[in-house]
């Protein structure tokens, strides 16, 4: 007969080994979104683009080989954070605490795509400040100062984060998903051109047209908008639009001149002298 202890063990090993297949699958998925974000980028604009991007480099300083072996690390480092929060995402799913849903018919097609564009506003409202509040001195210590190792930083920065860092950029999902509700594949699309504009931001080539800066598109931030923050720490805090910066007074001087250096025409013929802002 199988008394108590048995029941109790056999319970905690099948809950030991959900709990195990769910952080590995998570693991998984975050760190191979990471590996085909920043690839593909260093593939496209290292390999694929090599000559043209030379051309559009923002700094002159070069990322060294320790940089990427400590931004790879500490990203890895980072979906291992993502993972174990989203053991506890996961269970308050279980327990119908969050407002994730399964057909689109449940809301409607039409919040189904507004909630897309509305995520990234949040996501870029939530990002602004948190990281505003890391640079703080009583922080910026032990939550912000792994991130900016990287002065010239590569794709491979993306999730370069310290741990205190990790789980604040990881609970941006639990709680949008608490407040409003989200359908997977919004989800996913979402995650997936999050990683993308992160590490196109790191990878210290300005690829956007050199009107941007000039043009009605000037509300996104370019490579040089994050590049510039690597580089003076004092503003430019902003992840995918240009608005809070702007509103609160944040966003570097000289921003729109050094992405029209980096971005300018002339750029191949100045490769030799460019001057470092
Ligand atoms: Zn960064
Ligand atoms: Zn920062």
């Amino acid at each position: 007969m199988l008394d108590l202890s048995d029941a109790l063990r056999a319970e905690w090993t099948e809950f030991l080994l959900t709990e195990a297949q769910i952080w590995l699958t998570v693991f998984a998925f975050d760190t191979l979104r990471y590996l085909i974000g920043a690839g593909t980028v260093s593939i496209v604009l290292y390999v694929l683009l090599k000559q043209w991007s030379e051309g559009r480099r923002i700094q002159t300083r070069r990322t060294s080989r320790a940089d990427i072996r400590r931004e790879v690390t500490y990203s890895l480092l980072t979906t291992s954070v993502y993972a174990s929060v989203a053991l506890f995402t996961v269970a308050a799913m279980e327990r119908g605490w969050l407002k994730n849903y399964e057909s689109f018919s449940e809301h409607g097609i039409t919040y189904g795509v507004i909630s897309l564009p509305l995520l990234l506003v949040l996501h870029d409202t939530y990002f602004y400040w948190v990281h505003r509040a890391m640079h703080h001195p009583a922080l910026f210590r032990w939550t912000h100062r792994v991130h900016h190792l990287s002065r010239t930083p590569s794709p491979w920065a993306a999730y370069s984060f310290a741990p205190m860092e990790a789980l604040a950029m990881a609970l941006f999902m639990p709680i949008m998903l608490a407040l409003i509700p989200l359908h997977g594949l919004v989800i996913f699309v979402f995650l997936s051109f999050m990683i993308l504009r992160n590490a196109m931001g790191h990878s210290g080539v300005e690829f956007h047209h050199r009107e941007w800066v000039d043009s009605p598109m000037d509300f996104m931030t370019t490579t040089t908008h994050h590049d510039m923050h690597h580089q003076k720490f004092s503003g430019n805090f902003g992840l995918y639009f240009t608005w809070w910066d702007r509103w609160m007074g944040t966003e570097l001087s000289g921003y729109k001149e050094a992405f029209r250096r980096a971005a300018g025409e002339d750029n191949l013929k100045n490769i030799g002298n460019r001057q470092p802002y």
